[in-house]
């Protein structure tokens, strides 16, 4: 079953859909999937993690508009909106360790401007939110109801804290102007159109994997992780966008390993022979991760469906083309 979505505006034209961060790795596909239910899409994004590769073959699309900008300054869009999607952030903890303010600003500025734009437009708009707002869990599996244990002034408090806050106004300005908002906290996702060296784990895997190099497992490899193809995450994302439900749900797969466990996954993914090599674990590194997707089931009739095997072999035919391109 895919999402049900309504194809025809209130008025009878196609409904209009801003997707910020349009051109960053879960935007790209969540336009993607809004153009294929017949919807006319505008990306946004300022392209400091987004890449333009990611969205070049929709851009023959009558349907498909794309806008350079920053969300943090001011949002423009002339003319109706139906769906703002606010995914706009950089995502990777190597991408918000080098871009802490803008990671701060995008989180609150930003969503604090895509809200203004949504009660303008009376657009619903949905919050990429995240498992980082459970911070270095104390309650495992995450369920939507804990509150989290969360650095504030640790490296990773830019986005943990950012998206806190974003989380924060969405729910204020549901209840203080009836802005109709949805909150999606995702946890960890994969597959094509990662960037190679954003940091990430699969990237990181993937290229080392790829090229011949050992594979760097920060730590032991013991912490772990849940990962969720992309495919998956965006059919979540839009049945939540046009469900009932106000307050956040998690979406993610459930399947939880250690990435030492993972590392193995994508040597034999890859065919790879290469070993591994041990660094220090960052600062802040949750030790558990997994999503509690009751919700999600209960109320989407969502669950994930893309099995670890098959999603990597997806992914390592698109990064086995970008090692060879070498970008
Ligand atoms: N990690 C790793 N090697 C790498 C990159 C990441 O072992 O080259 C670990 C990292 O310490 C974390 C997990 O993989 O425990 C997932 O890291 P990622 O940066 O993908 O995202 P996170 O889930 O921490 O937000």
């Amino acid at each position: 079953m895919t999402a049900t979505t309504p194809t025809r505006a209130a008025n009878g034209s196609r409904p209009r859909a801003l997707v910020t961060g349009g051109a960053g790795f879960i935007g790209s596909h969540l336009c993607e999937r809004l153009l294929a239910e017949g919807k006319d899409v505008i990306a946004m994004d300022n392209l400091l993690t987004g890449d333009l590769a990611n969205i070049e073959h929709l851009f023959g699309s009558p349907h498909f508009t794309f806008v350079h900008q920053d969300v943090t300054n001011y949002i423009h869009v002339p003319g109706r909106l139906d769906y703002i999607l606010h995914f706009a952030s950089p995502a990777s903890p190597v991408d918000y360790l080098e871009l802490p303010i803008q990671t701060l600003k995008v989180g609150a500025m930003g969503t604090h401007k895509a809200l203004g734009l949504a009660r303008e437009k009376k657009a619903r708009l949905l919050l990429a939110s995240t498992s980082e707002v459970y911070g270095d869990p104390l309650v495992h599996p995450q369920r939507e109801d804990y509150w989290g244990n969360v650095n504030p002034i640790g490296p990773r408090g830019v986005y943990d804290e950012a998206k806190r806050f974003a989380e924060a106004i969405t729910m204020a300005y549901q209840r203080a102007h009836g802005v109709e908002t949805r909150i999606v906290r995702i946890f960890n996702t994969y597959g094509p159109r990662m960037r190679l060296n954003d940091g990430r784990v699969l990237p990181s895997f993937m290229s080392q994997a790829l090229r011949g190099e050992p594979l760097t497992v920060f730590g032991d490899g013991s912490q772990t992780r849940s990962f969720c193809y992309v495919d998956d995450l965006v059919e979540g994302v839009l049945r939540l966008l046009y469900s009932d439900e106000k307050l956040p749900v998690n979406i993610g797969n459930p399947r939880e390993m250690t990435i030492l466990q993972f590392a193995e996954a994508v040597l034999h993914s890859t065919g790879s022979k290469s070993g591994i090599e041990y660094r220090p674990l960052p600062v802040d590194d949750p030790k558990v991760r997994q999503p509690d997707i009751g919700k999600a089931r209960r109320l989407l009739g969502w669950e994930p469906k893309v099995v670890l095997e098959e999603g990597l072999r997806r992914t390592t035919e698109y990064f086995r083309r970008k090692v060879a391109q070498g970008r």
